[in-house]
């Protein structure tokens, strides 16, 4: 990836409409510098704060992220084009996952270790300045789950928000200082992603780096953090199963496997975009899931009623296009059945939800990221044949079964390689569980019980009682 000139300024775009809403300074390198000066000096001292103090100071910034929630999902409608249904959860995903951390900052325990003519035990202490890579996608819960567990276990963070979507994480970062927290200790350097995001990776004052974005960058910085053996969590790709056994209560898994691909225009990391569907009921369950695709609400983000927005850009609408397109030559080949929802005309980026059955299995739409309302139906014989199918990808970020037998549910769920599976359900994410990938989708796990433990050094000491 070459170096390439900063701009002075990022446009950020309504995707709903494709107009400019504001414009940013972009971070230079030696913006990145300075702040990690900053950084480092604001981290020492809320290391050395005490913990009770820390843990208050997190909950008073949930409190209020609390008291601004309305017009920080409207923020996200704006420049994310999200369903205000999906901001509003959002942002309430900080509040929440903040005051799950401070409740971590008093209980970080290292433990006591048996050993001969002595006393061992552990110290978890903080790493330093983290640097936290957000994607597009969730620009405020993403930035938030690395940020909150960082700062929780004393460390300070660096926020290098998306090009197109840095308002939100702008706002929180104003958010914290209004709340009390100390001036420097969580900074947000808006940016180009070689530019500002490629400073704190390659920064020796940075201890670690969170990334979340495309496999492709993952790989990048990994290489990048390898020079310097940096700490480095990565959450990448995926391209998920759905899978959807005879025995499920079929309505039900149709009425749900809509929003599982179509959810933020299925610009989702989690998206189930590949609904691997046993034979016998393949065909029942295409006419059950067309007039459930057909009723999802495409349009302006932030109506009520509406159940998916439009896509980021023009550049993520003709790459999902392509996708498409790119089946076969003047129209889609002979066997394609595509199912096909609604999207409005004129300025902004939309697409509208699509499934396609008959496909191969492997055509790029059917084993790529394609990261837009794209769907691929597969058909499947029996239990093996159904994990071999789900397995077929380099990625392993989530995924969903269907059946009435709990038992097939479990054997299933051993046989896929993904982090995070949820059985007659779609649900991938909760501030208290871990999430993260298999395979190309990542490395390491955020949120949950052990988030703020990824974010320290463990350190042994023996103490000798035979002196
Ligand atoms: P991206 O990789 O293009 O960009 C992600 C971030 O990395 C942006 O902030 C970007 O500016 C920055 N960046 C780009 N090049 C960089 C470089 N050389 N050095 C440092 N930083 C750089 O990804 P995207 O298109 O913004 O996001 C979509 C991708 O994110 C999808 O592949 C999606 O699956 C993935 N994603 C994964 C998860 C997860 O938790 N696994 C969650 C959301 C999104």
């Amino acid at each position: 990836m070459s170096q390439q000139p900063a701009p002075h300024s990022l446009d950020v775009l309504n995707p709903a409409t494709a107009e400019v809403i504001a414009t940013v300074p972009a971070a230079t390198a030696a913006d990145v510098d300075a702040a990690v000066a900053r950084a480092t000096a604001a981290q020492r001292a809320w290391a050395a704060a005490a913990p009770a103090d820390r843990a208050r100071l997190l909950r008073r910034f949930a409190a209020v992220v609390d008291e601004h929630l309305e017009e920080l999902a409207l923020l996200e409608v704006r420049e994310a084009g999200h369903t205000i249904g999906n901001a509003r959860w959002e942002a309430g995903n900080v509040r929440d996952l903040l005051d799950y951390c401070a409740g971590g900052v008093e209980r970080l325990l290292g433990r006591q270790i048996p050993v001969a003519g002595g006393i061992d035990f552990t110290i978890l202490e903080p790493l330093g300045v983290i640097g936290v890579i957000a994607p597009w996608n969730f620009p405020m819960p993403i930035a938030a789950w690395g940020a909150a567990p960082a700062l929780a276990a004393g460390n300070a963070v660096l926020l290098k928000p998306a090009e197109t979507t840095p308002l939100t994480a702008l706002r929180l970062a104003e958010l914290a200082l209004e709340a009390g927290l100390p001036g420097g200790l969580f900074q947000v350097l808006p940016g180009e992603g070689p530019v500002a995001g490629g400073a704190l990776v390659d920064h020796p004052g940075v201890a670690k780096i969170v990334f979340t974005g495309s496999t492709r960058t993952g790989k990048h910085i990994m290489t990048r953090c390898a020079a310097r053996v940096k700490r480095l969590t990565l959450e990448l790709g995926g391209k998920s199963p759905n899978v959807v056994f005879a025995d499920a209560d079929l309505e039900a898994a149709a009425a749900a496997a809509p929003m599982s691909f179509l959810d933020n225009a299925g610009q989702d990391c989690c998206a189930r975009t590949r609904i691997l569907v046993e034979r016998r009921v393949h065909d029942r369950f295409l006419d059950l899931l067309a007039p459930a695709v057909a009723a999802v609400v495409v349009g302006d983000p932030s109506d009520e009623k509406t159940g998916m927005g439009p896509l980021i850009s023009a550049v993520q609408r003709d790459r999902v296009r392509g996708f498409v397109d790119g089946l076969g030559e003047g129209g889609l080949p002979d066997g394609v059945r595509t199912i096909l929802g609604s999207a409005p005309d004129g300025p902004g980026f939309w697409y509208p939800p699509t499934v396609l059955a008959g496909v191969s299995p492997e055509a790029p739409v059917a084993v790529d990221e394609v990261f837009g309302p794209v769907a691929v139906v597969l058909p499947f014989d029996d239990e093996a044949d159904a994990v071999r199918l789900a397995n077929a990808t380099e990625y392993g970020l989530a995924g969903s079964i269907w059946t009435r037998d709990v038992a097939r549910a479990l054997r299933v769920g051993q046989g896929l390689r993904a982090g995070n599976l949820s059985v007659n359900s779609h649900s991938s994410v909760r501030y208290a569980t871990p999430f993260g990938g298999y395979k190309q989708s990542g490395l390491g796990r955020e949120l949950g019980p052990d988030a703020l433990t990824a974010f320290t050094e463990t350190k042994n000491v023996f103490i000798s009682t035979e002196a």
